[in-house]
C-alpha cells in the first residue's frame, strides 16, 4: 500500500515535470492551438439558473434641459437587435474598419430593457415603456400593469401639432407598431388593435397585416367579423402597392393605411408578393414627405417610428441570412434619416431596440486559433422557442435632445428624452378627425 503510494507521487511529479518541460520546449501557443481538446468541452457550457427580483422603482435618470427643440423626431426600433446583430452587420459588410449608419451618430448610451414583471421583456412591454414610458407586464401594449390606459408619445405630441406615422415589416397591428397607437390589455387582440388604429390620428400607418383587417369569412383572421378593410375604404385611403407611394398629393390629409401583405412584408411563403412590398427606406421616405405637406398646412412636426421587426425573427429562427437581409433594410432607412437630417437641423434621429433576440455570438470559427479570418456567427438560444435575452441594447441619437441619450437609460427613459426633446407648445391638433 506505502509502496503504491510512493509509486503514484512519483508518476505525479514526473508527469509534472514532464508537462512542464513540454510546455518550454513547445511552447504554450503550440500546446493550446494543436492539441486535441479532450471531447464534450467546447460545447459544454456552465449554466446558471438564479431568481432575479426586480427590485424596487426605476432610477429616473436626470435629463438636461434640451433648449433647441426638435419638430421632428424620427424613431427606430431594430426589434431584437443589440450590439452583436449592428457588429455582424458590420464585419460583414465591409469588415471591423468598415463603418455602418449608426457608427454616424454622434452619441450613444444603452438602454435596461426589463418590464414590470419579466427580465426579458416582450416587445409589447417595452414599445410600451418607449411609447408610454411606463413599466407595465409583457403582452401588455399602451396600458399600466392594472390594465388602465396610458397616454402614448403620439397622443401626447399631437395635441402639439406634430402629425405621426407608424411603419413596420410585420402585420401593422403586431406589438411594436401597436404602442405606438393603441391601448388593450394584450398584443393578441388584434381586432380590437386594428380598431384603434382606424379612429387614430396617426396618418401614416404602414405594414403588412391585410389579413387581420379582413373577416374569416373573406379569408382573414378577424374573429369579431368586422369587415375594417371595408371600413378603412371608405374613411382612410387604402394602398397595398408600394408604386401608390409614388404620387403623395393624391392623398390630401386623409389616413394612409399601407397594407402590403397579408401578414409580415416578404414573407417565404408569398414570394410573388414581394415585388409589391416597399422597403423600410421607401415608407419612411413616403411617411416623410407627407408629413412635410402635413407642415406646409399648418402642423409644427412630425413623428414617425419605423420598426424592422423581422430582425426578432430571424433570432428566433437562428437564421444569419435572414437577420443580415432585414438588418440591411433598416440599414438603408437609418442612412436615408441621417441625410434627411444633415439638411433639417430641427430633426432629431433615434436608433434603437426593445431588446435582443437569439444570443448571437461572434467568435473565431476554431476556438483555438485566434489568429484566423473565418468568424463563426451563431445563436445561443434555441430555434423557434421563446428567445429573447435580458442584456442592455444600444441607443443612437442626432439632433436636438441627443445628448440625453446618453450613458445608461432605462427604456422608460427614452419616452422621457424623446418628450424633453421635442417641441410642445399645447396648441392642439393639426391633424383631428
Ligand atoms: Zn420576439
Amino acid at each position: 500500500m506505502r509502496t503504491r503510494i510512493i509509486i503514484g507521487i512519483i508518476s505525479l511529479a514526473i508527469g509534472l515535470f514532464a508537462g512542464a518541460k513540454l510546455m518550454e520546449l513547445l511552447g504554450r501557443e503550440y500546446i493550446v492551438n494543436n492539441f486535441p481538446i479532450p471531447s464534450g468541452t467546447l460545447d459544454d457550457k456552465d449554466v446558471y439558473i438564479k431568481k432575479i427580483d426586480i427590485g424596487l422603482e426605476v432610477p429616473e435618470k436626470k435629463l438636461k434641459k434640451v433648449k433647441e427643440k426638435a419638430k421632428n423626431i424620427i424613431l427606430f426600433i431594430g426589434d431584437g437587435m443589440s450590439m452583436s446583430q449592428i457588429t455582424a452587420l458590420r464585419l460583414s459588410q465591409g469588415g471591423p474598419n468598415s463603418r455602418v449608419a449608426v457608427d454616424e451618430f454622434p452619441y450613444s448610451g444603452k438602454v435596461l430593457t426589463h418590464s414590470a414583471n419579466a427580465i426579458v421583456t416582450d416587445s409589447a412591454s417595452s414599445g410600451t415603456a418607449f411609447s408610454s414610458g411606463i413599466k407595465t407586464n409583457n403582452r401588455a401594449l399602451g396600458v399600466d400593469v392594472n390594465g388602465n390606459p396610458v397616454e402614448n408619445i403620439t397622443e401626447i405630441l399631437d395635441r402639439s401639432g406634430f402629425v405621426s406615422s407608424v411603419i413596420s415589416t410585420s402585420e401593422i397591428t403586431h406589438a411594436t407598431p401597436a404602442a405606438f397607437v393603441a391601448h388593450v390589455s394584450s398584443r393578441y387582440l388584434s381586432d380590437e388593435i386594428s380598431v384603434q388604429m382606424s379612429n387614430s390620428n396617426i396618418k401614416n400607418i404602414l405594414g403588412g397585416g391585410r389579413k387581420f383587417f379582413m373577416t374569416e369569412e373573406d379569408g382573414g383572421n378577424r374573429e369579431d367579423g368586422i369587415n375594417l378593410i371595408e371600413k378603412v375604404k371608405a374613411n382612410s385611403k387604402l394602398i397595398t402597392h408600394k408604386d401608390e407611394l409614388e404620387d403623395i398629393a393624391r392623398y390630401g390629409s386623409e389616413q394612409v393605411f399601407g397594407l402590403f401583405a397579408d401578414e409580415h412584408l416578404r414573407d417565404t411563403n408569398t414570394p410573388e408578393n414581394h415585388i409589391t412590398e416597399p422597403s423600410i427606406k421607401e415608407m419612411l421616405e413616403f411617411s416623410v414627405n407627407r408629413s412635410k405637406n402635413f407642415i406646409m398646412n399648418g402642423c409644427n412636426g412630425f413623428f414617425v417610428m419605423a420598426e424592422a421587426s423581422q430582425i426578432d425573427w430571424a433570432g428566433h429562427g437562428n437564421d444569419y441570412e435572414y437577420l443580415m437581409r432585414e438588418m440591411l433594410d433598416l440599414e438603408e432607412g437609418i442612412k436615408w434619416a441621417l441625410e434627411f437630417a444633415k439638411k433639417n437641423d430641427d430633426t432629431l434621429v433615434i436608433v434603437t431596440a426593445d431588446h435582443e433576440t437569439g444570443g448571437l455570438l461572434i467568435e473565431p470559427n476554431d476556438p483555438r486559433k485566434y489568429e484566423n479570418l473565418d468568424v463563426k456567427f451563431s445563436f445561443n438560444t434555441g430555434i423557434g422557442r421563446g428567445s429573447h435575452t435580458g442584456v442592455p441594447v444600444p441607443i443612437f441619437a442626432m439632433g436636438p435632445g441627443s445628448e440625453n441619450f446618453t450613458g445608461t437609460l432605462d427604456n422608460t427613459d427614452v419616452h422621457k428624452a424623446l418628450l424633453e426633446a421635442a417641441y410642445q407648445d399645447n396648441s392642439g391638433s393639426c391633424v383631428s378627425n
